[in-house]
């Protein structure tokens, strides 16, 4: 293990936490200068996702301390990638390419299979996208896709810094594809690249024949080559319809209970 590497692993969660902050601060300054729609979000809801966030973010260090990053560690030479023994830039680039279609299929299946739906739910579930959505994750998703993503990186064999890399990376991309700001002529053509919050936005509206396009979560590939992407909704991004029918209170402890009463 190099010592670049080392220092990742050692620093993880702090580099993480850092990233995570900073980005938190810079999308809620971008949301007020440049808001793609009209919207307002009391301090208790946004609170509350935050919170989500929080609690998401020390259960799962509870069950993995070291985080996905340690068990790489211990994976090394392992999985798919360990047998092909490439160049490290490729092992490092084909590693964040094949946790991303993972990724894609993880969000595709959990709004396919009932069972995964119910905890997804609570995410859909904000009547209101900001860059605090981006947090809002049930914490029994959390640990159904912790086990995902484990088996994922045993499966692949990716390496350790490829994993810190890629969870900094969804983090971020979660937030910024959350966040409402508009980017104007450069989110269409960032779309043909990665997602970006027009093209996750469609996949929150209310409209079932929208809410089931737009899976991925960096790369745009995935959804065009899976027959998954719609570039424009029905109704302008300004008029769409945010949340789910059924579900209108989209409070803290609503989206705990969500899976339980579906
Ligand atoms: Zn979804
Ligand atoms: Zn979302």
């Amino acid at each position: 293990m190099t010592e670049f590497s080392q220092f990742l692993t050692t620093h993880e969660a702090a580099l993480r936490g850092g990233v995570m902050f900073s980005l938190l601060i810079l999308f809620f300054v971008l949301e007020r200068a440049l808001p793609r729609r009209t919207q307002t979000v009391s301090a208790a809801h946004a609170s509350g996702n935050l919170l989500i966030g929080l609690i998401n973010g020390v259960l799962l260090r509870l069950i993995v301390p070291g985080g996905l990053a340690a068990l790489a560690f211990y994976n090394q030479s392992g999985g798919v990638l360990g047998l092909l023994a490439l160049p490290d830039w490729l092992t490092f680039l084909l590693a964040l390419i094949l946790l991303d279609l993972v990724l894609y299929w993880h969000h595709r299946l959990f709004h396919e299979i009932t069972f995964l739906w119910r905890f997804h739910g609570a995410h859909h579930s904000d009547r209101n996208l900001n860059v605090t959505s981006g947090l809002r994750f049930h914490p029994g998703e959390a640990l159904i896709s912790l086990s995902i993503k484990a088996g994922a990186v045993l499966l692949i064999g990716a390496p350790a810094v490829a994993v810190i890399f890629f969870e900094i990376l969804l983090n971020g991309a979660s937030l910024f594809n959350h966040a409402n700001w508009r980017l104007g002529k450069i989110d269409k053509a960032l779309q043909t690249l990665i997602v970006t919050p027009d093209m996750h936005r469609l996949h929150h509206s209310r409209a079932p024949d929208e809410s089931r396009m737009n899976y991925g979560f960096f790369l745009s590939f995935w959804d065009r080559l899976f027959g998954s992407y719609k570039a424009e909704p029905e109704r302008t991004h300004e008029h769409i319809e945010l949340g789910l029918h059924g579900a209108e209170n989209d409070s803290f402890l609503a989206a705990l209970r969500h899976p339980f009463t579906r």
